[in-house]
């Protein structure tokens, strides 16, 4: 027999907690399938989990670990009757209400959906690179960037992401080593632009990191010029990855609407997919902020949505409340 809930929350970073605290407050007894942490970008708790200091979610004057924030999302959703099952969800079947979600032997049912399954950054798959995540090395210049003040760092990349983060870390870094396995970059030609500009940005060219060195914080990298082979050593304090994010989107392949790039597709100011009874938060759903926040205020979205969406389908043909109202 499966599990049967109103709701099930696929995913366990701020947009499924937060959408986890919403639900339950509104009595909708949600079950969050949280993960496995069969890897360092899947796991319970979603990237968070892979950092140290959050100094800019709103709320913690002092900073809060990310790992301490998690902790506090998931018990104040346990504190009003969110359920959790460790869990990863293997297979889904998207044609209800209800929906199925199947995960090893077990089997779960519920009319709502909400899919907060976060993205992943891309890694260059160092051993010390892993070692090192929220120790010097880390994906998000926006979170950790205050970290590296007077310091010099580098970022590896050559989209633009890594443009954007290597401009943006020239407000507190001495000087920015922008690291790239090739001359040309993938980058639009403006950002390429505006990167060569800033005097505080130095390209190091066919060059790929092969180590990342320090005991308890980044304290250099060692790079490999591919063109000559030569081996050297580039003294930093941090290193940020920016080479891609990949949306973890695999399990909803053929169900739900997506980009080319895979990012899950909603209904304009909405977390409606394609699908009735099926709704997305987060990262997941969100290539451009990406931030711990905005997925939070997502996944309210989502709950809010999904709970409106229950009341008016309740009894009802679901086909009716397929596309979002004006509420
Ligand atoms: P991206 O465009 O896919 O670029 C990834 C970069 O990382 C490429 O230069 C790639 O090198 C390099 N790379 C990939 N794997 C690597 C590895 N293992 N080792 C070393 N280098 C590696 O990703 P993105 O920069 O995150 O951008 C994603 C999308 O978001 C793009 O469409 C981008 O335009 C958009 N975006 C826009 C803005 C903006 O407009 N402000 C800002 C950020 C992102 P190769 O080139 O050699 O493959």
């Amino acid at each position: 027999m499966p599990d049967r809930h109103d709701i099930i929350i696929i995913g366990s970073g701020p947009a499924g907690l937060t959408a986890a605290i919403y639900a339950a407050r509104a009595n909708l007894h949600p079950l969050v399938l949280e993960g496995e942490a069969s890897s360092t970008s899947d796991q319970p708790g979603g990237q968070l989990m892979l950092t140290t200091e959050v100094e800019n979610y709103p709320g913690f004057v002092d900073g809060i670990m990310g790992p301490d924030l998690m902790a506090n999302f998931r018990a104040q959703a346990a504190r009003f009757g969110a359920q959790f099952k460790t869990v990863k969800a293997g297979k889904v079947d998207l044609s209800g209400p209800p929906h199925r979600i199947f995960a090893g032997d077990e089997q779960f049912e519920a009319n709502a959906i909400i899919v907060a399954t976060g993205a992943r950054a891309l890694m260059l798959g160092l051993p010390n690179e892993q070692r090192l995540m929220g120790y010097g090395v880390s994906t998000c210049a926006t979170c950790d960037g205050f970290f590296h003040s007077g310091f010099e760092i580098a970022v590896v990349g050559g989209g633009d992401s890594a443009m954007e983060e290597a401009i943006f870390l020239t407000k507190f870094a001495s000087r920015v080593y922008l690291i790239h396995r090739r001359r040309e970059f993938r980058a639009s030609k403006i950002m390429q632009e505006r990167a060569s500009r800033n005097d505080k940005i130095t390209f190091v060219l066919d060059s790929v990191v092969t180590d990342v060195l320090g005991e308890s914080q980044v304290e250099g990298v060692q790079l490999e010029n591919v063109v000559s082979g030569e081996v050297s050593t580039l003294p930093v304090h941090g290193l940020f990855v920016a080479i891609g994010h990949v949306p973890n989107t695999d399990l909803f392949k053929g169900w739900l609407e997506m980009e080319d790039t895979g990012y899950l597709i909603t209904k304009h100011g909405s977390s409606f997919t394609n699908l009735p009874g099926v709704f997305a938060a987060g990262d997941v759903q969100d290539h451009v902020y990406r931030q711990a926040v905005t997925a939070a205020g997502s996944g309210c979205m989502a709950a809010i949505d999904a709970e409106r969406w229950l009341e008016v389908t309740a009894g009802a043909d679901h086909e009716i409340a397929e596309t979002p109202r004006n509420w």
